[in-house]
């Protein structure tokens, strides 16, 4: 089968056209500043050049059909026509406590997740368009919704509540949900597969360490806590946002800063994080030179960072009463070495460790503890659209 992935933002539509049977990207590429001036859309077929495309595109159906005709196109493409793509999985950021598990799309799904509208105001209504836009240009082609969330609805009440008075859960559904479900359910099932083993049998923490970031405690193949909470706000120290801190701090900075609670919002969300701590950057790759350099700022904020990090894995250690596998994924988890070198001294004592020099590979499937080490160290790269392109045809076929 082949799957057109679409992951779509307010003005932007990332793509990825996946042949199921090998699980090859056919193509990929984006669509920017969508109903702004100067949109573009980027096409890199598999044996091709990347294309950089500036055209009109005032609203995502325009988009989409763009990429339709990329994906055809005579010269470029990677298939004959439209009847080629075979079915479209589509990224959901919230699903609420609506959805546990990724579904087929029809009137009652858009429906529902409309109803999930106001817990992620910015995402899910993006969403909609781009499953609305794919539905006028594909009308018979199979849509299947994949959430983020989804993986996560197996925690226990214990670990979802916040708190907080029990009725702002029952009337506003105030509770934890967790987030990047789907790298966490990827990367633990790839992670045990690579060590030969039954995830059921596995008590796994995935350190999901991007720009965005989360920790989620895996016991027998179910999510049982997560570090993202009723937005992705909550939890580690990531690129920009500030993970979780004193709620009072909300009201004081916005007095000091005559602002209000938007303003203070706005500011944990886009200029927290690792960026306004260290003063340098939210990439890892500037915070590393940084501190090769010798920037002290750049240090504490490593530091801080990665103290976080071992916090909660320590925390999910107790959730679980033991660990079997910790794995790196994600931009950070994945590529920055000084990151898991520090995370790792602070869990020598779970009977694990980091090799200096298998820490120094990036980007694949690699285990970094030594060999009959209690607890396994491990890098295994995410791949969101990979898994959404598995779920779409699971639920297709
Ligand atoms: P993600 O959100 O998973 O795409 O991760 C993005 C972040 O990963 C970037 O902001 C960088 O901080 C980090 N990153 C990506 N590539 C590298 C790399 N080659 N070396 C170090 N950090 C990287």
């Amino acid at each position: 089968m082949n799957v057109l992935v679409i992951n779509c933002g307010s003005s932007s539509l990332k793509y990825q056209f996946i042949n199921s049977d090998t699980e090859e990207v056919l193509a990929k590429g984006l669509c920017e500043r969508i109903g702004i001036d100067g949109s573009q859309i980027t096409y890199q077929p598999k044996d091709g050049d990347k294309e950089v495309t500036v055209t009109p595109m005032p609203d995502h159906t325009v988009a989409v059909q763009l990429v339709i005709d990329m994906l055809t196109n005579d010269k470029t493409g990677v298939v004959k026509s439209l009847s080629d793509i075979d079915a479209v999985g589509h990224r959901i950021v919230h699903g609420g406590e609506k959805f546990a598990s990724s579904v087929v799309i029809d009137d009652e799904v858009v429906k529902a997740i409309e109803e999930c509208n106001d817990l992620a105001p910015l995402h899910n209504p993006a969403n909609l368009i781009g499953i609305n836009a794919c539905k006028k240009l594909m009308p018979n082609v199979p849509m299947v919704a994949v959430f983020d969330t989804a993986f996560h609805q197996t925690m226990p009440p214990k670990a979802y509540l916040y708190g907080i008075p029990y009725e702002y859960y029952e009337k506003f559904k105030v509770r934890r949900y967790g987030f990047h479900g789907t790298s966490h359910d990827f990367v633990s099932t790839e992670a045990a597969k690579f060590l030969g083993k039954d995830r059921k049998d596995l008590k796994i923490i995935v350190c999901h360490l991007g720009n965005g970031a989360s920790i989620t405690a895996v016991d027998k193949g179910k999510s049982v806590d997560t570090s993202m909470g009723l937005t992705p706000l909550d939890g580690l120290i990531m690129g920009t946002r500030s993970g979780s801190i004193d709620p009072a701090i909300v009201t004081f900075l916005a007095g000091k800063l005559h602002t209000d609670a938007d303003g203070v919002l706005e500011i944990l969300n886009k200029k927290s994080g690792v960026y306004g701590l260290s003063k340098v950057s939210s990439d890892f790759r500037d915070l590393e030179k940084a501190y090769n350099e010798g920037n002290e700022l750049a240090k504490v904020t490593l530091e801080t960072y990665s103290y976080h990090v071992a916090k909660f894995i320590g925390s999910y250690v107790a959730a679980m009463n033991g660990v079997d596998v910790i794995v790196y994924t994600a931009g950070v988890g994945e590529n920055t070495s000084l990151v898991r070198k520090m995370v790792s001294e602070y869990l020598t004592y779970l009977g694990t460790n980091v090799d200096p020099e298998k820490n120094k590979l990036r980007g694949e499937t690699v285990v970094l503890s030594d060999p009959g080490s209690k607890v396994v160290t491990m890098i295994v790269p995410t791949n969101e659209e990979l898994a959404i392109c598995r779920e779409t045809v699971r639920l297709v076929k």
